[in-house]
């Protein structure tokens, strides 16, 4: 039964909702994700505190936020709701959806990646070798279909 669900859930995710990942796992509460946050705004990742304190009026996460650095990729931000004894969420039962839904696939088409703390794992829908016997068995039908010509 657990796996019937998995594969509805799958065949969900890939072909109504185009995803490629599915999600594993579950949340240790260990904060590292509320601890080293980039911002992306459209296609850039946020560079400058100018530009981010108009953003803070879009979003109420935004205004959870506190830049901490600057490295090669931009800004580096944490979340002032991260109680830094206990490294739990204040605001756990009010956090916003984007906290909710994490981590979510786009977080690999911005670049980023999961900790290695992080209960969590990202799988492929369609394993890689399942995508190479596809794209071989393709290239051999192409290649017999030319033979036959
Ligand atoms: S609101 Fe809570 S869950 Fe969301 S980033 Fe801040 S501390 Fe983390
Ligand atoms: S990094 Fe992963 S395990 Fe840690 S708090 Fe964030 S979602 Fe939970």
């Amino acid at each position: 039964m657990k796996d019937i669900i998995l594969e509805i859930r799958k065949f969900i995710l890939s072909r109504i909702l185009g995803r490629k990942y599915y999600r594993t796992g579950k949340c240790n509460a260990c904060g590292k994700c509320c601890t080293k946050i980039y911002v992306k705004h459209y296609k850039h990742v946020i560079q400058d505190e100018e530009e981010f304190k108009k953003l803070q009026f879009l979003h109420r996460f935004y205004t959870y936020l506190r830049v901490i650095d600057k490295d090669e990729t931009g800004l580096v931000f944490e979340c002032t709701n991260l109680d830094p004894l206990t490294h739990k969420c204040k605001i756990h039962k009010n956090r916003p959806g984007i906290c909710r839904r994490y981590p979510q696939e786009e977080l690999f088409s911005m670049g980023g990646a999961l900790s290695d703390d992080c209960g969590y794992k990202m799988e492929p829908i369609i394993p890689f070798k399942e995508v190479l016997e596809k794209a071989e068995r393709k290239k051999n039908k192409k290649f017999s279909f030319r033979l036959m010509k």
